[in-house]
């Protein structure tokens, strides 16, 4: 049996295995695949310390640094179900090859993904255009027109946000009212370039080959369609986090977060998560791999204050 078995190989679960591990105890990590979204990333430029960076190239980094120690990385595997401690005190993932890996500690980090829009051109245009982080892609955009997609909480902050920064916003929301809060709605009314388009339904993002060129929506009252030139288009109709698998054991917020406390403590006691899967707000490489070592150290802290029965 493992004292600390880590869920995710992502920079959350990444942290949380090389904490653990220089605490010379046994490590594990399962990670369906290594390097989660940072794989999937271009340009990352606000990883503290390093100006500019690619995903595959942080991932593999990701990957390296855990290797340095003795972690056992069990890949390609996606664990289907945790199983509180019994008598024996040990914690247990099944995997969904049947197998049963046993730990006196579980830290959870298997992420999120965003909710996509799945209409033409989204996924050719994805990382031409298309983005799904202003923190991240933002200031890529700077003097250019963008759309968001979505007007909830997270569509309209980001509308602000991108506001500073761009030429110009279009918010297009599918429902005849923003969801957002009244505060963030008076925010977004007060800037004088950004439009809101209500009652749309985004039917195409248009490309010219190499890059986002336009999106294409249809007026939902009247049937028309419409077409904006814009060279980018932020998505945000939700953060779905990867924890279907764990319903009915660990307490998940409402949004399906894993609820932690400050130590990264999750309801079940020895469980502990950290990262995008959890309630921690902003969702980050840098808050992910900081939030990982912190589950990690409570995870060790957990351990030295139980005895093995
Ligand atoms: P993830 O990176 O999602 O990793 C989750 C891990 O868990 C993966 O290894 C996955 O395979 C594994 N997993 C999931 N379910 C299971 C299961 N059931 N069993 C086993 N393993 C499982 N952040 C920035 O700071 N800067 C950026 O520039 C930036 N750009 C981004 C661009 C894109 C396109 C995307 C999608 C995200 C971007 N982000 C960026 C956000 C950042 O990638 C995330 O905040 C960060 O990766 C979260 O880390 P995590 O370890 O919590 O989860």
């Amino acid at each position: 049996a493992f004292e600390v078995l880590v869920v995710g190989g992502g920079p959350a679960g990444s942290a949380a295995a090389i904490y653990a591990a220089r605490k010379g105890i046994r490590t594990g990590v399962v990670a369906e695949r290594f390097g989660g979204q940072v794989l999937d990333t271009l340009g990352i430029e606000n990883f503290i310390s390093v100006k500019g960076t690619e995903g595959p190239k942080l991932a593999l980094a990701l990957e390296q640094h855990v290797r340095e120690y003795e972690v056992d990385i069990i890949h390609l595997q996606r664990a289907e179900a945790l199983i509180p401690a019994g008598i024996d005190g040990l914690i247990g993932v099944r995997l969904a090859s049947g197998a049963v890996l046993k730990s006196r500690a579980v830290i959870l980090a298997t992420g999120a993904r965003w909710r996509e829009m799945k209409v033409p051109g989204e996924q050719e245009y994805r990382t031409k255009g298309v983005a799904y982080c202003p923190h991240c892609d933002g200031p890529l955009f700077k003097g250019k027109r963008v759309a968001v997609i979505g007007g909830g909480n997270s569509g309209v902050e980001a509308a602000i946000d991108l506001a500073g920064i761009t030429a110009h916003v279009t918010l297009i929301e599918f429902d005849r009212d923003l969801r957002a809060d009244a505060v963030l709605q008076k925010k977004l009314y007060s800037l004088p370039n950004v439009a809101v388009v209500t009652s749309a339904q985004t039917t195409e993002v248009l490309g010219d080959g190499r890059k986002v060129v336009g999106l294409a929506y249809r007026d939902r009252t009247s049937g028309e369609s419409h077409v904006l030139d814009l060279e980018g288009i932020f998505v945000q109709i939700g953060l779905l986090p990867n924890t279907d698998w764990l319903k009915g054991t660990v307490d998940l917020s409402p949004r399906g977060e894993i609820e932690v406390d400050s130590r990264g403590q999750t309801s079940v006691p020895g469980v502990f998560a950290a990262g995008d899967a959890t309630t921690v707000p902003f969702k980050q490489i840098i808050i992910a791999m900081g939030e990982g070592a912190k589950a990690s150290l409570g995870a060790f802290d957990h351990l030295i204050r139980t005895s093995v029965p």
